[in-house]
């Protein structure tokens, strides 16, 4: 399969803050474990070494640092991993953010293989939406992707979270040449008929990612081609809503919502409102760089830990980089994707 490399569009500019401004951080992404089940070719390899336990932040060490960011004025908390629910008890972790603020929007990014068990206690926590990541309706393409079986699964676990409550549930799939690219009409066909809403993600390169800077990342022209071949587009909203990472479409016919997140193609640098807890416990500017405080340690470790995470919050959202440099050098499992 050629390497496709797509010619950098521009991003109609947007009412974000100025390049380079300090942010007003709303939105925490907490990785709770960078273990998974899985070992999807584009975040980890296959003998992936992990942390060593005791550098997992404990829930209540988790809550410690959530609660003072919320009092900053956090309003969206993503817990995602690694697989988020490889870590014992994440429902209980679910209750426990719940209890800081109910106007605090709960999300979880998840394979879902391990969720069919499991989503009804998280609906029950108070878990507000889902994001499940499904690159492949097929059964040996999933084990290929993902170097292990698993699709039923995934499958299962998406239904028991319709029945426990869930509604639209964000379908996340990452776009790869000669993997996954010609099953985005029955990706959009499967979100369709199940209330889902799909989205197709941009294929990020990692320093670590054995397919190399580009490998298999398919223009984000050529997505949107074949997403208007499955059904045309009404035309855009005039107020799309508030700025965000997925440029969303919608197909004339039958309403359905489909997103496209192209943060190599289409930065979206310039409005991210977002700061990452990796799974060690370091508070991350940015998925690619940034900079970072080590808050296992301000945890562990400050006398005044109200005042060290406000300081640590307030030197991210200054070097928050004006645009990521495209390559991303800490591993998905570890930041949160
Ligand atoms: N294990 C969970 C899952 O897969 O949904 C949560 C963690 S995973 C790191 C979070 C998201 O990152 C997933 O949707 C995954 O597809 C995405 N991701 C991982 N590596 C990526 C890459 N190289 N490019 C684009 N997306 C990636
Ligand atoms: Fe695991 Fe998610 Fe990474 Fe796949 S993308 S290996 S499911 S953490």
């Amino acid at each position: 399969m050629p390497v496709i490399i797509d010619p950098l569009p521009t991003r109609e500019s947007s009412e974000g803050p100025g390049l380079g401004a300090p942010r007003t951080i709303t939105y925490l992404r907490i990785s709770v474990t960078d273990r998974c089940n899985l070992r999807c070719r584009y975040c980890m390899p296959e003998d992936q070494e992990f942390f060593p336990r005791d550098h997992l932040l404990h829930f209540e060490e988790l809550l410690a640092v959530a609660r003072i960011l919320v009092d900053a004025g956090v309003r969206k908390i993503r817990i995602t991993g690694g697989e988020p629910l490889m870590r014992r008890e994440v429902p209980k972790l679910v209750g426990m953010l719940r209890a800081l603020s109910d106007d605090v929007q709960l999300c979880m990014t998840t394979n879902a293989m391990l969720l069919a068990p499991q989503a009804r206690a998280l609906r029950d926590a108070g878990l507000d939406r889902l994001n499940v990541s499904l690159d492949t309706l097929r059964p040996d393409r999933f084990e290929r992707i993902s170097r292990r079986a698993g699709l039923d699964a995934a499958l299962a676990g998406l239904a028991a979270a319709a029945d426990a409550g869930f509604e639209r549930t964000k379908l996340n799939t990452v776009v790869m040449g000669g993997f996954n690219d010609d099953e985005i009409p029955d990706l959009l066909a499967f979100a369709e008929s199940q209330g889902h809403e799909q989205r197709f993600i941009e294929f990020m390169p990692l320093t670590s990612n054995e397919y190399g800077l580009d490998l298999h990342r398919v223009p984000v022209g050529e997505i949107r081609r074949r997403i208007e071949a499955y059904g045309p587009l009404a035309p855009r909203d005039k107020d799309p809503g508030p700025p965000g990472p997925a440029e969303t479409f919608t197909i004339a016919s039958t309403g359905q919502r489909v997103g496209v997140i192209a943060a190599i193609s289409l930065p979206f640098c310039e409005t991210c409102n977002r700061v990452r807890l990796t799974a060690d416990g370091r508070l991350r500017s940015c998925l690619f760089e940034g900079g970072e405080v080590d808050v296992r340690a301000l945890v562990r470790g400050a006398d005044d830990l109200d005042a060290a995470v406000a300081g640590a919050l307030d030197f991210l959202r200054r070097v928050k980089p004006p645009v990521h440099d495209g390559v991303g050098h800490v591993q998905m499992n570890q930041v949160g994707g």
